[in-house]
């Protein structure tokens, strides 16, 4: 089936969606709220269906067949994104939305792709981003992490920040500097490292939120297989830039909900919902306020979907931090919109009030998605820099050999 979308009619391929997930699918029990962190479940049932889902090629149906595809167009892997939408089954969609899985495909090395790729796309290992470090997020290319070549294998020494999911992580997504005398982006690689060993600390933080999502890692002689190289030695920023974008492009379609677990009156819009409730909703002031916001989410989803129609297989997209830019705006005017619906009732908290716990938690979670995966304003400068086509942000260190820059000798 290497070329399904040449061969296949609209109706045939949407029949055999529905009768496959007639005779497979059964509701899942509910995720624990915070479950393994980082888009990874811990739930057997949850797992098992996403292992069916990855066998009868549902999972990534873009992809290519010896890669668990079926080499579908994005129209007709759109249908089968519907079915799967109609039912409320997870697990098809991967070849846009997961992130570990389609960097692995399109960098990891012949005998470590063949391992990794079924296990992210069966979420049978959990992931993190071994990124930012104390003296280096925005400006990314600055990491002092470094990755020695020795025998067969990698040894890491430095440390990482703000790293979600690393307390439960199999693997982290490291860049570390693997060559000191070239410029900073020139002198990076991009490795899958084991996180389950002896050389690697990982210590919770904790947030803003009173939750712990993120932690410091330290790296004291950890081994990284030579295997686990994704892309050519020292050319890791490339493959960031590709694992980025799709990072980006999941934060642009949205973020968690409210917490409290108080479900809202109606299926209608949140907003609405809790404006009807507060007996608000005739307020104009109130009422135009959640219009902008919901006009703001419609046309983003719309955007985020152009982008991602232009984002292909082991390319990145600028495109990207707009919608990842407009998200970050939407949550802050949502939170805002809600305490200005609960009013003075918004300053209490706890278990007794979940609306103002609900909106003091969305308003602290906003930024999330305004400072993770590359601030607002780095946002900007991309879209400017990449899309807008004005001249580069002054860089002075672009040029120089890092061990040369201040501070690295
Ligand atoms: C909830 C959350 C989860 C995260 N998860 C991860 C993770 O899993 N893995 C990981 O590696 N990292 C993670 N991060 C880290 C995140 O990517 C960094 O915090 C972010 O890139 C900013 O880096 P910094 O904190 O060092 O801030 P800085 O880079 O020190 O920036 C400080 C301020 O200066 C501004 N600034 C800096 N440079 C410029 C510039 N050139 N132009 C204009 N303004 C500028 C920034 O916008 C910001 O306002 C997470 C962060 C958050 C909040």
């Amino acid at each position: 089936m290497a070329d399904g979308a040449a061969t296949l009619t609209d109706d045939a391929l949407r029949e055999e969606v529905r009768a496959w997930l007639a005779a497979n699918w059964k509701p899942l029990p509910p995720e624990q709220p915070g479950a393994g962190g980082a888009g990874w479940t811990t739930s057997p049932e949850r797992k098992a269906w996403l292992a069916k889902v990855v066998d009868a090629r549902w999972a990534v149906p873009r992809w290519p067949a010896e890669w668990y595809g079926r080499g579908l167009s994005d129209a007709q892997a759109r249908i089968v994104e519907r079915e799967f939408a109609k039912v409320g089954a997870p697990g098809t969609g991967q070849d846009r939305s997961n992130l570990w899985a389609n960097t692995a495909l399109a960098y990891a090395s012949p005998t470590f792709k063949p391992k990794i790729v079924p296990q992210l796309l069966k979420n049978e290992v959990g992931m993190c981003l071994l990124y930012s470090e104390p003296g280096a997020g925005s400006d990314l290319a600055g990491i002092r992490t470094r990755a020695d070549h020795v025998g067969d294998h990698y040894v890491v020494n430095g440390s990482k920040v703000w790293t979600s999911g690393a307390a439960t992580a199999d693997y982290g997504m490291l860049i570390a500097r693997t060559d000191w005398d070239v410029p900073k982006h020139k002198g990076i690689s991009f490795f899958f490292l084991p996180m389950k060993q002896k050389g690697v600390e990982v210590r919770p933080l904790r947030q803003i939120t009173n939750e712990s999502h993120f932690n410091e890692v330290f790296f004291t002689d950890a081994i990284c297989p030579e295997e686990n190289l994704l892309g050519p030695l020292n050319a890791g920023w490339g493959v960031l830039q590709t694992a980025l974008a799709y990072e980006r492009s999941v934060m642009g379609e949205g973020a968690r909900g409210p917490r409290s677990g108080v479900a809202e009156a109606t299926n209608e819009e949140p907003l609405i919902a809790l404006a009807r409730e507060a007996g608000v909703l005739g307020d104009p002031v109130i009422r135009q306020e959640i219009a902008k916001v919901i006009a703001y989410r419609r046309l983003n989803a719309l955007n985020t979907a152009r982008a991602k129609a232009d984002l292909a297989q082991g390319t990145s997209s600028s495109i990207m931090s707009l919608g990842k830019l407009a998200m970050s705006r939407i949550l802050h005017e949502e939170a805002r919109v809600r305490t200005m619906i609960l009013g003075a009732g918004s300053l209490l908290e706890g278990k007794d009030y979940p609306r103002a716990e609900d909106a003091n938690f969305l308003t602290l979670n906003a930024y999330f998605t305004s400072i993770g995966g590359g601030t607002d304003q780095i946002q900007r400068n991309i879209i400017g820099e990449r899309v807008l086509g004005l001249p580069r942000e002054p860089e002075v260190d672009r040029d120089v050999p890092f061990r040369q820059v201040r501070g690295n000798g």
